[in-house]
């Protein structure tokens, strides 16, 4: 493995030196300020910047090519030169005087890798791939810059005040000390911090601190997981999910969300019914009941059917603590991703989200709907396909309203079968879509024809 041991090096105050003052030495020289360095930058023609930086005596600028003993006293060395012989004669001299040297993308003249940071104060993400492929490192960075904001350096800040605090006064042993750590820092932190409630974030962990771990309480976060394409779960979720002791899910959600966990598989195919609700609802007051902290990871938004309320309901009447994080529904999402808007004025200024699940306490009255609504969008319908279609037109709905049945919505093996109102059920018989499907009807599915083949929606 290339470069094994990774360090951060302390350069406060120490001589480094930097040959070759172009663009990207120049970008070699801003980091070392960053840390404090001595910069002494060693180029005949430098780019506007460091001569900004020389006037302003925030580095020693000496205009001429590299020459032996330029290394001397140096902490650290870094080459930028884009030339390979004044490269290996500058790696000749390190080696010599003990200087670390880093060539940049030049590792045969390498002491050191220089890695791709995400620096949020004293929080420190840092990403290499040991010069094996920097498009890889930079992207990934880039990722991870936005998803790791200035919050986490402000939290990082907070959790020292704290910490040197509890360690005055701290009478416990390490193992139950990093218990409670491992409680004190829930997911919830880095949102408060988000919303500026500094003393909120200190209060809580100091709680946790002063708390036996056998006796903390549990906590369920109830999640969406989206509709099916993992990268639709928000950042809550995933954040939810990382500090997640163990993860209650459906079958709609991809299985990757839950790698690596500890996972209860809850079912919920049509016909295998899994765990009864009861039995859902009893296990996540248990789980919550044992200190654990549990996320229950329900396809689309859970509260968009899938009785994501109910379970909501039964921790409230059981004193338990919970979290309800939003995601996109399939009823919206999944239509997006099959290239049909689920409103454009020119078509339809109103939708509904209904359940074609007939057996319900509240059927749906389908032709007061088609009197009502012009974008209807059904889930849980397959199975009464027939009998909705028959519906919808007895309420007035065009037997030509264009109407689709989109399956695996967002899903690598999502296929979209349209036809309209009145061809629908045998379409469907034809093509034979399975779980999850939903059914779309109204305008706005032709729509689809103008955006489905140059969009790539959910990539
Ligand atoms: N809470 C979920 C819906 C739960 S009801 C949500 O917000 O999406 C389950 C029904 O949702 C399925 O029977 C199907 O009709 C629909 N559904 C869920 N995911 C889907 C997907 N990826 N593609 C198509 N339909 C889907």
């Amino acid at each position: 493995m290339a470069f094994g041991y990774p360090v951060m090096l302390e350069v406060d105050g120490r001589a480094c030196v930097v040959i070759g003052g172009g663009a990207v030495g120049e970008g070699k020289v801003r980091g070392l300020l960053a840390g404090g360095a001595l910069v002494t930058v060693i180029d005949p023609e430098p780019t506007g910047g460091l001569e900004d930086l020389a006037e302003l005596s925030a580095v020693t600028l000496v205009r001429r090519a590299y020459r032996p003993g330029d290394l001397k006293g140096a902490f650290v060395a870094i080459a930028a030169t884009d030339d390979g012989a004044t490269n290996a004669q500058i790696f000749a001299e390190a080696q010599a005087e003990r200087v670390l040297l880093n060539a940049v993308d030049d590792s045969r003249y390498c002491h050191f890798a220089v890695p791709s940071i995400v620096r949020r104060g004293d929080f420190l993400l840092s990403l290499s791939t040991g010069g094996k492929s920097p498009a890889l490192a930079k992207r990934l960075r880039k990722g991870l810059s936005t998803q790791f904001g200035d919050e986490y350096g402000t939290l990082v800040e907070l959790l020292a005040e704290v910490r040197e605090a509890a360690l005055a006064v701290r009478e416990v042993d390490f193992e139950e000390w990093a218990a409670r750590w491992e409680a004190a820092l829930e997911a919830d932190l880095i949102n408060l911090v988000r919303e500026g409630r500094y003393q909120e974030v200190k209060d809580r962990v100091w709680q946790h601190l002063n708390t036996p771990r056998g006796r903390s309480a549990g906590h369920v976060w109830i999640v969406g997981a989206g509709p099916g394409d993992p990268g639709l779960i928000t950042v809550k979720g995933r954040e939810a999910l990382e500090q997640a002791d163990v993860v209650v899910y459906d079958r709609l959600v991809d299985v990757s969300l839950v790698a690596g966990k500890e996972a209860i598989y809850a079912g919920k195919t049509p016909g295998e019914h899994g765990l009864p609700q009861e039995e859902i609802n009893a296990a996540l007051v248990r789980l919550a009941r044992r200190g654990r902290r549990v996320v229950r990871l329900k396809g689309g938004d859970p509260f968009v059917f899938g009785r994501g309320s109910e379970e909501a309901e039964a921790l409230a009447a059981e004193g338990i603590g919970f979290t309800v994080v939003p995601a996109p529904t399939s009823a919206i999402a999944a239509l997006a991703a099959a290239g049909i808007p689920v409103t454009d004025r020119r078509y339809s200024s109103s939708v509904a989200i209904v359940t074609g699940h007939c057996g319900g306490p509240r059927p749906v009255d389908w032709r007061a709907l088609a009197g009502s609504v012009e974008t209807i969008v059904v889930l849980m319908g397959l199975s009464n396909l027939e009998f909705i279609t028959r519906e919808l037109m007895a309420g007035g709905i065009s037997p030509r309203v264009p109407a689709a049945i989109i399956e695996n919505g967002t899903r690598p093996d999502q296929r979209v079968i349209v036809s309209d109102l009145g061809g629908l059920a045998d379409a469907s018989a034809l093509a034979g879509p399975g779980s999850p499907s939903l059914i779309v009807v109204g305008g706005v599915v032709a729509m689809r024809e103008k955006l489905a083949a140059q969009s790539e929606v959910t990539a």
